[in-house]
This record gives structure tokens, sequence and C-alpha cells, in this order.
């Protein structure tokens, strides 16, 4: 599992310096977000860093880095989809320890209507 995460993190580096920004699709359902961000927006409005999404039928489970599950319907137009797009939060979650820059990574993201990874 480590090294599907360091491939991964790899690709994604070498896209962060020809793009800078990183551009993700508006119109998709949660679960292909939070795999992206590994963010998590509860409702209190503490973002929580994502440990695992898994997705079971209409419902996907989040599970963080502090040990808090939520279990929302992969919707498109949820009210935590809302927010992950609009970057919506109160503070990041002391527990999980969100390192910085994935929280600059956040607040970079575009978040658009877009084909084939162009705008
Ligand atoms: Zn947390």
């Amino acid at each position: 599992m480590a090294e599907v995460k360091n491939t991964e993190e790899k690709k994604n580096s070498n896209d962060r310096e020809k793009l800078k920004k990183r551009y993700i699709q508006k119109n998709q359902n949660i679960y292909r977000i939070v795999s992206k961000i590994k963010l998590w927006p509860a409702r209190s409005g503490v973002l929580h860093s994502v440990k695992t999404i898994e997705r079971k039928g209409g419902l996907t489970t989040i599970t963080t880095y502090c040990g808090e599950t939520f279990t929302v319907w992969d919707s498109k137009n949820s009210r935590s989809a809302r927010w992950l797009r609009n970057r919506w939060y109160r503070e990041p979650c002391p527990k999980c320890g969100i390192p910085d820059w994935k929280l600059s990574k956040y607040s970079t993201t575009v978040f658009s209507h877009m084909k084939n990874g162009k705008i």
C-alpha cells in the first residue's frame, strides 16, 4: 500500500512542477474529490485529514487520522461537496496534524469544469 502511495506522490509532484496549481474537475462525486484532496470538512467546521476512504454502494465512508469516521451519500451536491469546492472550514483539526503543504496545496486547488486536464 505504501508503494502505491509513493508512485502516486511522485507522479503528482511532477505534475505540480508543471502546473503549480492543482486542477480538480468540479462536477465529481465526494468519493473522487476526497480521494484526491485527502481532506474532510466536518459539519462542525473542522477540517480533518483523511486516512482512508471507502465506497460501498451509494455510501462513502471516510476515516480521518484522528480516528473519526464519517459516512455520507456519494453525492455531487451535498453539503460536504459544496464545502470542499468552496474550501469552507473554520479550523484544521489539531488532532489530525495536517501538514502545512497539504493545506497550502488545498488553498491553491482550482475546482473547475474541465475535460482531460484542460480547462
Ligand atoms: Zn481530525
